[in-house]
């Protein structure tokens, strides 16, 4: 069952939401993330209310990125790895970060076709990407909706994402383990390795090694494994390691998921895994207050009327730059409205 957006017109109560996502819920669960992902200023309060009263409930799930190019598998190795952990007894929650699907109206990822046998794993949950706004927004949605799943008693949250301009960055950002997906033999710039994305993995996989790419993976496991000798690991005390998998012959999998469980092991001894995650939310809230401080000063009037005459005078070299943040700055302040 993919769980489709609901639509949050019909309101609970705050207590009804907090009550159904702690029982475990779907439909209420589904509910609650439709009423964080709303847009709409009257659902802000009672989204607010909510994340705050199963905050307690929250943080017990091992929260795993996955990213790589279209085509890598992504969906594919999803589908196999939460149909495992559902056989463990684990309870799934798989999500989409793609901000593409905001902007083309036509999502790279989260079409209902996909993971068609997880779906229907009654310990699976399945939720597409928020659409609707800029990344920054799509990835608050997120990170709320990873709670309501802990709160609800998802064990594993896997969020799907792929290589959108900063998406990959931003769920390295909300995750416990990065796992990028890698093709054999597809260039190294087609993959986005120029742009450091290996440099974010706590592992990489090479996908599809079954039939005459099983050579081709081998080898590109070694190169990867030379590659990020070289490399800075993203977390202190963990060198990230390089594997492969096919999805189709299901091999590979289990070994995937013993080192992300190695991985929890090893950073909740040595302290790290809780240390990350209170990092992880104070760079959060300091994002939001950038965002939040940048729209009240792109709505204050007295900024909005002055700021081309600012803007003039600095593009004709009468006033600096650093003279005309003062006083855009002083306009701000003088002219706030608490309320905006
Ligand atoms: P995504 O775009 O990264 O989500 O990639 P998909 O999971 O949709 O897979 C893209 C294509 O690769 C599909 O045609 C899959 O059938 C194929 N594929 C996925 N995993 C494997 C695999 O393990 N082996 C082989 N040979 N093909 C695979």
């Amino acid at each position: 069952m993919t769980n489709a957006p609901s639509h949050p017109s019909r309101l609970l109560q705050a207590a009804d939401y907090v009550s159904g996502v702690l029982e475990g819920n779907r439909s209420t669960l589904a509910r609650a993330i439709t009423l964080v992902e709303s847009n709409a200023a009257r659902h802000a309060a009672l989204a607010e209310e909510v994340v705050q009263r199963i905050l307690p409930y929250a943080g017990g799930s091992i929260r795993v990125g996955i990213t790589g190019v279209p085509g890598v598998g992504k969906s594919t190795f999803i589908e196999s790895l939460g149909c495992l952990l559902c056989k463990r007894g684990k309870r799934v929650a798989v999500l989409a970060v793609d901000p593409s699907s905001s902007l083309s109206h036509g999502s790279i990822l989260g079409d209902k076709t996909r993971m068609e046998k997880l779906s229907r794993e009654p310990a699976c949950f399945i939720r597409p990407s928020p659409a609707g706004g800029t990344l920054g927004g799509v990835a608050r949605k997120s990170r709320e909706t990873i709670l309501l799943c802990e709160a609800a008693g998802f064990d594993v949250v896997l969020v799907e994402t792929v290589g959108v301009g900063q998406s990959e960055t931003t769920v390295r950002s909300m995750v416990d383990f990065f796992l990028v997906l890698m093709l054999a033999g597809a260039g190294d710039e087609l993959q986005g390795i120029k742009k450091g994305i290996i440099e974010l993995a706590d592992a990489l996989l090479i996908t599809k090694a079954d039939g005459d790419n099983k050579l081709h993976a081998e080898s590109a496991r070694i190169e990867f494994s030379r590659v990020l000798h070289y490399l800075t690991p993203p977390t202190p005390g963990w060198h990230p390691q390089v594997m492969t998998c096919s999805s189709n012959e299901n091999s590979g999998i289990a070994g995937a998921w013993n080192l992300v469980e190695q991985f929890h092991d090893a950073t909740m001894k040595s302290g790290f895994f809780g240390e990350h995650r209170r990092a992880q939310t104070l760079d959060w809230i300091r994002e939001m207050l950038e965002q939040e401080l940048w729209q009240s000063f792109a709505r204050n009037p007295a900024t909005t009327t002055h700021w081309p005459r600012v803007e003039h005078e600095v593009t004709e070299g009468r006033l600096s730059a650093t003279a005309a943040v003062k006083q855009l700055l002083n306009l701000y302040t003088n002219n706030h409205d608490p309320k905006n």
